[in-house]
């Protein structure tokens, strides 16, 4: 039989709404599903490492990318770069291990467009104040930056129709088995 190639998933869903929570338990529960390392302009948060949160990089050096044809996709979000560099993604997807690209909605759209057979999720936070509160929860942010979020995510989710399935994240454990599922159930479509 063929060798199967793996399921490309792009996971979105507004700033704050538990988009990492969620991926980090899928990743620890399936070792086949692996997490695509991005590149960002923005800086580092504090803990955040390079190579494993994302790759940090300079203007420059992320325009190079661009120019090498390095990324599957890109796009500007609240004033700083972010990309999916493309070798190790196609690298995987041959293999036969399935990747996820955490990524916001702009680069959905570019990735829905370059590979017909990826499947588009959409994790919706239970409410626009619960997102608020998750926000400011979290202090990562400053209110500036949060004030910027909270209106990018209300963009964000009008185009929640343009992905194949859309989760509400009302506890983690439902959001992760809704996540198994179509996962589970993408595995089997006759391609
Ligand atoms: P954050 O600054 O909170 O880490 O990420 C901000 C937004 O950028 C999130 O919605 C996240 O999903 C998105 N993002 C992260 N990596 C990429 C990427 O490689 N490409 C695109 N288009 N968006 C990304």
């Amino acid at each position: 039989m063929m060798n199967k190639k793996g399921i490309l998933i792009v996971f979105s869903g507004p700033s704050g709404c538990g988009k990492g929570t969620v991926l980090k338990e899928l990743i620890d529960k399936d070792d086949n599903v692996f997490l695509s390392v991005s590149a960002t302009t923005r800086s580092p948060r504090e803990g955040e490492i390079n190579g494993k949160n994302y790759y940090f990089l300079t203007k420059e050096e992320f325009e190079q990318q661009i120019s090498n044809d390095g990324m599957l996709e890109y796009a500007k979000y609240c004033e700083n770069f972010y990309g999916t560099p493309k070798a190790p993604v196609l690298e995987r997807l041959e293999k036969g291990q399935n990747v996820i690209l955490e990524i916001e909605v702009q680069g959905a759209m570019k990735v829905k467009e370059k590979q017909k057979d990826a499947v588009l999720v959409f994790l919706m936070p239970p409410s626009m104040e619960e997102l608020e509160r998750r926000l400011v929860d979290r202090q990562t942010e400053d209110i500036e930056t949060i004030t910027k979020r909270l209106n990018t995510a209300k963009e964000e989710i009008a185009h929640k129709d343009e992905y194949d399935y859309t989760i509400v994240n009302n506890t983690v454990s439902d959001a992760v088995a809704d996540l198994e599922a179509i996962i589970r159930a993408e595995r089997n479509r006759n391609r």
